[in-house]
């Protein structure tokens, strides 16, 4: 009876890890009689900062990932200019771009990765979005960009290219804190960085909305300090996080599961555990059965172009099953994962 209540607990395909700093961040918090942006905020971002090995004020801290890709993209003066991003993306792209005007051109993926094709990048573009997808990033040599270059991190917070932290490529770097992310500030959350001092200035300038002296146009992005309370509990735990994340991936790895990995000198994080196959509708069933939820991560509907012309997204959409990795899954949960996955391969 007890065995069988165990083998039949549901796994979720996501669950943020939170625990007691979280719970003691926010209380410390709610008991500080100040709740708004404010002082957590700022050591937020100095200590995102310290992580990324930037100077410290490097970092602008708002309320989403989306927010952070408008103003990234409002801060290179995107408007009326043509904005690349690929096509196998999140829908935050396409909608931040839209919002600051910007004139989308949408790029296929690489055979070899789901990652935006670069190379294939035309040379009218002004500005391009390249988001390093399921904690897989792609090495961008900016000397050969003509472009400028935000890199979207919201999957790969923690990885590495030729021993530079992710969102250092480009001109700019954000990430998201979502609360189905690598690590979440409270269930929402965004990060800016650059190490161009002007940029910073003016993104700060923008988030300051309220009892400005002029009429500059100005918006509310900002985040909460109960929001950077937790976000730096979680960034203390974040390679405690990034370890068992690797883990989880070796074992999936040992089981001989086909998954995802890099095709270039990277260090990866482990986002997600993508198992390459074309039997997606089955597996993802046989898993139900189990009481294991995976998702195909991103479906054909969800392409922000057509599938005629972005043919290598479109395929991807079509041999890929995201299946559950998290701090929180448990050796015994892995196993029992592999264990249907491995039988239905
Ligand atoms: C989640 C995500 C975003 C959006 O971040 P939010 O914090 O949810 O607004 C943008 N780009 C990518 C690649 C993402 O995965």
């Amino acid at each position: 009876m007890c065995k069988k209540s165990m083998e039949e607990k549901p796994i979720p395909h996501n669950r943020p890890t939170l625990g007691v700093e979280e719970e003691k961040a926010a209380v410390h918090v709610l008991k500080s009689g100040w709740v708004a942006q404010g002082e957590e905020v700022r050591q937020f971002e100095d200590e995102f900062c310290d992580f990324l090995g930037l100077p410290r004020g490097a970092a602008v801290a708002v309320s989403s990932g989306t927010a952070a890709l408008y103003l990234a993209l409002l801060a290179l003066d995107s408007k009326g200019k043509q904005v690349a991003f690929p096509a196998y993306s999140c829908s935050a792209l396409r909608n931040a771009t839209a919002l600051v005007g910007g004139i989308p051109s949408l790029v296929d993926s690489r055979t070899d990765s789901p990652n935006m094709d670069i190379g294939s990048l035309d040379t009218t573009i002004d500005v391009a979005i390249i988001p390093h997808m399921y904690g897989l990033p792609q090495s961008i040599s900016k000397g050969k960009m003509k472009c400028h270059v935000i890199e979207d991190c919201a999957q790969s917070l923690g990885a590495f290219v030729d021993g530079v932290p992710v969102g250092l490529q480009g001109d700019i770097g954000v990430y998201s804190f979502y609360a189905t992310k690598l690590m979440t500030a409270g269930g929402q959350g965004g990060m800016i960085v650059s190490t161009d001092t002007a940029l910073i200035t003016e993104l700060k300038d923008y988030r300051l909305f309220d009892r400005r002296n002029d009429t500059k146009i100005r918006f509310n992005f900002q985040m909460t300090d109960l929001q950077a309370a937790i976000g730096r509990a979680q960034l203390r735990k974040f390679p405690e996080f990034l370890k068992r994340r690797a883990e989880i991936y070796h074992q999936y790895k040992l089981a001989n599961l086909p998954l995802l990995d890099t095709v270039q000198e990277i260090q990866p994080v482990r986002f997600r555990a993508i198992l390459q196959t074309a039997k997606q509708n089955e597996i993802i069933a046989a898993l139900k059965k189990n009481h294991i939820t995976s998702v195909i991560p991103l479906q054909e509907w969800e392409l922000l172009g057509g599938k005629e012309r972005f043919v290598n997204a479109f395929n991807w959409t079509q041999s890929t099953i995201s299946l559950p990795i998290y701090p929180s899954l448990s050796d015994e949960e892995v196993k029992r994962i592999i264990h249907v996955v491995t039988d239905h391969l």
